[in-house]
């Protein structure tokens, strides 16, 4: 009896040793270290899948709101590393459109090797699905069924088709009439772009670099808006 009960103890012991914490279930926002990620194996940190049941929940009436025109099929959820300025490793999670999913993991993947930072990557249903939220935090995106910040028309972002990255930092600007649009709002000390500031986007950076060599275009090339934080392919 004291064998069997010693083989089941260590039998247990055993499973819960080789379960993959902190990996699974993913979970966004929470830092890992390289003994981890080594163990874990790095191409499982940076991998995308199809849409399961438990992130639909999170984004059904969110972000997927009910009149949402894309099937879920054509969405992607993505599982990256990314590192923030202070040197933490998190893990990062974004849902984007299978037309893009490949290209994402394998941008996000050369900025992480090269530490290039990103401070956070979680859903936007975290924030209720409302982007100034989500931009206020600093938050990098895609996915979310929503209009451009003047209204009117449905935002790539709709199609997850776009991707916002830092923010904060890098905000949408569009003057007209006299009157300046800046979101977020919080973002205003970064419209003008002449300076050095952290997580600042320009031609020259790595992110904007690798983006326009997948093929997407830059929001700060726009003419007659300027959305620093944006990357787009059509
Ligand atoms: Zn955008």
């Amino acid at each position: 009896m004291r064998k069997i009960t010693f083989f089941l103890l260590f039998s247990l012991f055993s499973l819960c040793s080789t379960a993959q914490y902190p990996f699974e279930p993913w979970s966004a926002n929470i830092s890992v270290n390289s003994s981890d990620i080594d163990k874990y194996g790095i191409n499982n940190c940076f991998a995308e899948e199809e849409i399961s049941p438990a992130v639909f929940a999170r984004m059904k009436g969110k972000s997927y709101k009910d009149e949402c025109t894309i099937p879920l099929s054509e969405l992607r959820y993505i599982k990256v590393l990314h590192i923030t300025l202070e040197g933490e490793i998190k893990m990062g999670e974004m849902v984007a459109n299978r037309a893009i999913s490949r290209d994402l993991v394998a941008i996000f993947r050369a900025l992480f090797e090269a530490g290039y930072p990103i401070e956070r990557m979680v859903l936007v249903d975290n924030y209720n699905a409302d982007d100034n939220a989500s931009m206020r935090d600093n938050n990098s995106s895609a996915f979310n069924f929503r209009y451009i910040p003047t209204g009117g028309r449905l935002s790539a972002h709709s199609r997850g088709m776009a991707v916002d990255i830092n923010p904060l930092y890098n905000p949408y600007v569009r003057e007209r009439d006299g009157k300046i649009t800046i979101a977020p709002i919080e973002g205003k000390d970064f419209v003008e772009r002449s300076g050095a500031f952290p997580y600042k986007i320009d031609r020259d950076d790595l992110c904007c670099r690798l983006f326009l060599q997948y093929g997407f275009e830059w929001g700060g090339d726009y003419k007659t808006i300027k959305d620093y934080q944006h990357f787009e392919k059509r």
